[in-house]
């Protein structure tokens, strides 16, 4: 018999994936280049030269078995190693490489982070606006997934609201600094109050509570934006890392989980995942990629095209009246929507081609996400677009 639960999974089908289907679609009629797609996080900008350099050396001097055979289970030594070294000289931090997992992307790590801290009934508390695989990605291990209302004033975390959903299940909580869709960044004030909280909270219930943090946009910082690497803060973090954005490799599925050397378990967590793999099915990611990153540890791709783009659109919105928190990074911005519908508001715009994402999947309402990885060029070209749409639908100019 075909296994309901997912069956039940196919009605509630992505809105992301829906819009950039149907961006594409629009785009067979108009050209795509008048299609203002701002539906889907996927880096616009090429990966650095000394990836794909590597990658062709590689291919030029390692052998066949080192390049293409299995990996170790808990991931390729050399690599981890590198991973922990270059965390710490970053962060101040004290990995080893058994603290290192390496993972396919940040979903495989929150995949395997999850499963690590919770047991099938716990509960795992989450912040809105929040990336909406969330859902499927707790409701996979059997844990609940509980979520605090968001603080639309800075869309930091809204502690009273958390602190009437925290309880003695909770044994997690998954927090994405900086974030998808809000483009904000937790601040050290924010990292600080919530470690002091969960250190208190473990105390009053005896029992351990995992952070578990989501950093895929840890390297897409703006100017001024207070960045903390989260895990300093609390012993008990796992942080899931993802090459995707910062290398601009989403197809090529490789990133990591990195325990706090201090937390529960610290030297057992990697090999822990190494057997949550064997359930899954999902090992660690191809032994070419984990080399490959491995040798551009501290490089990024040249993002500075998202600052670039947000500070056209943050301009032109608040010109506009919109109501909107200035992102501290990733490629996302989260203006409120000129009505109550989220949905409506974006269903309106799609007639002036402009594909925006409503924030009800996001645990919001009212609001919509822009993903601005796309072209300056684009995003300048779509703003008449977008003056027309408030003007003429909305009677603001
Ligand atoms: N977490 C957040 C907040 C994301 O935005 C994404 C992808 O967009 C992921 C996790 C998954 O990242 P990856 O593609 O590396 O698995």
């Amino acid at each position: 018999m075909i296994n309901a639960q997912y069956k039940e999974m196919l009605k509630g089908k992505s809105v992301i994936r829906q819009l950039s289907e149907f961006a594409t679609k629009r785009g067979q009629e108009i050209g795509y280049e008048n299609v203002f797609d701002y539906s889907l996080g996927n880096p616009s900008v090429p990966v650095p030269k000394e990836f794909n350099d590597g990658l062709t050396e590689m291919i030029g001097t390692l052998s066949s078995m080192e390049l293409h055979g299995y990996s170790p289970s808990v991931g390729i030594a050399s690599v981890k190693d590198a991973i922990a070294e270059s965390l710490n000289r970053r962060f101040g931090m004290n990995y080893t490489g058994n603290h290192i997992f390496p993972t396919t992307g940040a979903a495989g790590a929150i995949a395997h982070a999850l499963r690590c801290v919770t047991e099938p009934g716990d509960e795992v508390i989450t912040f809105a606006p929040f990336f909406p695989e969330y859902n499927p990605y707790v409701s996979g291990t059997g844990a609940v997934l509980k979520v605090v209302p968001a603080d639309t004033e800075s869309f930091q975390i809204n502690f009273e609201a958390f602190d009437e959903i925290m309880n003695e299940n909770t044994a997690a909580v998954l927090i994405n600094t900086p974030n998808n869709p809000s483009g904000i960044v937790y601040s050290t004030e924010t990292i600080t109050r919530l470690a002091d909280y969960l250190y208190k909270k473990e105390q009053e219930y005896g029992h351990d509570i995992f952070l578990i943090s989501d950093e895929p946009y840890r390297e897409i910082i703006f100017a001024g934006a207070d960045s903390p690497y989260v895990s300093k803060f609390y012993d008990n973090t796992l942080s899931c890392y993802s090459y995707s954005k910062s290398l601009s490799l989403p197809g090529e599925r490789i990133g990591y989980v990195a325990a706090n050397p201090k937390c529960t378990d610290a030297e057992l967590i990697s090999v822990i995942c190494s057997q949550i793999s064997r359930g899954t099915g999902h090992n660690c990611p191809s032994s070419m990629m984990q080399l490959g990153v491995a040798r551009v540890l501290d490089l990024t791709s040249d993002m500075s095209v998202y600052e670039t783009n947000m500070n056209i659109l943050y301009r032109e919105l608040t010109a506009l009246g919109f109501e909107v928190v200035k992102p501290g990074g990733t490629f996302y911005i989260f203006p409120k929507a000129l009505e109550e519908d989220a949905v409506a508001f974006c269903n309106k715009a799609k007639d002036y081609d402009l594909i925006l994402v409503p924030s009800d999947s996001f645990g919001v309402k009212g609001y919509f996400r822009m993903a601005y990885c796309i072209d300056t060029e684009k995003v300048e070209r779509s703003i008449p677009a977008l003056r027309r749409f408030v003007k003429e639908v909305y009677g603001r100019s």
